[in-house]
C-alpha cells in the first residue's frame, strides 16, 4: 500500500519532512501547502513539488508568476494523511477542515496535546497509535527526552527523572527572535512545560525539568539526570544507547567534539544535507553512574529530530506496518540514521 500524503506548512520542519516523505517507498508525498509565495515556494517548485495555498491567496503567487497546482481543498481531496507543520496553534484552526476530508491527521509539538487523540514517540508508544484519527508529535525537545528515557527504561527501570534544558533561541533562518546577549530562565517558575509534555507520553513518569535559552542557533543542549529502581551498570547504559540507531554517542576525548558548533561542523563537512542531525547526540565521556544513579549531557538539532518520528507516525495511524521496531528501521534504512555521527 502506498499512503498519500500531504503537508500544510512548507518551513523549517515542512520542508525536511516533505523530503523525508517522498524517499520511503510506502509513501507519496501528493503535494505541500505554503501561504507565502516566497523562496520557500520557489525551492518546492524546483524539487518538483506540487504546491497549493488557500483560495484566497491564488493571486498572490501568480502575481509573482509561482505557478500554483491547487487549493488546500485540492490537496485534502487527493491524500490520506495530512501532517500539519504549521506555526504552533494553527494546526487546531485546520482541524476542522481536515476532518471534512477524513483524512488522517499528524501534528507537531507547538499544538496543544489536546489537538489529538495522542502525543507520540515511535519507541514510547508507536502501538497506542496505530488506527487513529490523529496524533500529535511531541517538540523537538521532548523528542530528545523520550528517546533517551524508553531507550533506557527497557533496560532498567526509571524511578525518576530531573532535566535542565538549554534551549537554542531560535532557527538559524529567523531574524527576529532572541535572545541577543542574555541567559533567559524560560520559564523562571520550575517545572518548564517539557517534563510536563513528556508526560503526555509516558503519564507514569516522575519529571521535573528547567529550561534556559542562551543565544546560539544552531541546538539543544540537555543535562540529564535518571535515578533508577535499581543499581545500574554503565556498560548496559552504554549498550542500551548504542543499540538505538537514533542515538549517536560521541566521545570527545576521542573525537574532540565538545560542542553543539562542532557537532554541526561534523555534519557540515560530512556533507548531510542541511547538515541535519535526527540523531539524539549523546556524550559518552559525559556518562556519570553511581549506585541507581545516572547523570549525562545529550543535544538536540531542533530543525530535524522529529522528522523520523513523523514517518514513523504515518505507518501507525494508517496501520501499515504494526510492529513499531519495522518502521523504526525502515525509516532510519532510507534516511540514513545509523547510530553515529562519524
Ligand atoms: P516555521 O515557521 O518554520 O514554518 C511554518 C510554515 O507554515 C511557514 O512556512 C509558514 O509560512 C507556514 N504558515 C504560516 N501560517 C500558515 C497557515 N495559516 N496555513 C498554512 N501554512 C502557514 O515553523 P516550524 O519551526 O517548522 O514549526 C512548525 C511546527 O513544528 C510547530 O508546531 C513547532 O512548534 C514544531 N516544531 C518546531 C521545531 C523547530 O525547532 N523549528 C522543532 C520541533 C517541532
Amino acid at each position: 500500500m502506498t499512503v498519500r500524503v500531504g503537508i500544510n506548512g512548507y518551513g523549517t520542519i515542512g520542508k525536511r519532512v516533505a523530503d523525508a516523505v517522498s524517499k520511503m517507498p510506502d509513501m507519496e508525498l501528493v503535494g505541500v501547502a505554503k501561504i507565502t509565495p516566497d523562496y520557500g515556494a520557489l525551492i518546492a517548485r524546483s524539487k518538483g513539488y506540487r504546491l497549493y495555498t488557500l483560495s484566497d491567496r491564488l493571486d498572490l503567487f501568480r502575481k509573482k508568476g509561482i505557478e500554483v497546482d491547487g487549493t488546500i481543498e485540492d490537496l485534502l481531496s487527493e491524500i490520506d494523511v495530512i501532517i500539519d507543520t504549521t506555526p504552533g496553534g494553527y494546526g487546531l484552526r485546520y482541524k476542522g477542515l481536515y476532518r471534512k476530508y477524513s483524512v488522517k491527521m499528524i501534528f507537531q509539538g507547538g499544538e496543544k496535546p489536546e489537538v489529538a487523540d495522542i502525543s507520540f514517540n515511535t519507541l514510547c508508544n508507536y502501538r497506542d497509535a496505530i488506527g487513529r484519527e490523529s496524533v500529535r508529535v511531541v517538540s523537538c525537545n521532548t523528542t530528545g527526552l523520550l528517546r533517551l528515557i524508553c531507550t533506557l527504561n527497557s533496560y532498567y527501570p526509571i524511578e525518576r527523572v530531573r532535566a535542565i534544558i538549554i534551549r537554542r533561541a531560535a532557527d538559524p533562518k529567523e531574524i527576529k527572535r532572541g535572545p541577543v546577549n542574555a541567559i533567559v530562565p524560560n520559564p523562571i517558575s520550575i517545572p518548564s512545560h517539557h517534563g510536563i509534555d513528556v508526560k503526555t507520553v509516558l503519564p507514569w513518569l516522575d519529571i521535573i525539568t528547567s529550561a534556559v535559552i542562551v543565544p546560539t542557533t544552531l541546538m539543544h543542549v540537555h543535562i540529564v539526570n535518571i535515578w533508577f529502581k535499581e543499581k545500574i551498570n554503565i556498560e548496559y547504559i552504554i549498550e542500551a544507547l548504542e543499540h538505538n540507531e537514533r542515538i549517536a554517542l560521541i566521545d570527545s576525548r576521542v573525537t574532540g567534539i565538545k560542542s553543539t558548533a562542532e557537532i554541526v561542523e561534523v555534519a557540515r563537512d560530512l556533507g548531510r544535507y542541511r547538515y541535519d542531525v535526527p540523531e539524539l547526540i549523546v556524550w559518552k565521556d559525559s556518562l556519570y553512574v553511581n549506585g541507581r544513579e545516572l547523570m549525562l549531557i545529550q543535544a538536540v538539532h531542533q530543525e530535524s529530530i522529529v522528522v523520523p518520528e513523523n514517518i514513523d507516525a504515518i505507518r501507525a495511524l494508517m496501520r501499515i506496518v504494526d510492529d513499531p521496531m519495522e518502521s523504526f528501521k525502515l525509516t532510519n534504512k532510507v534516511l540514513g540514521i545509523k547510530g553515529r555521527l562519524i
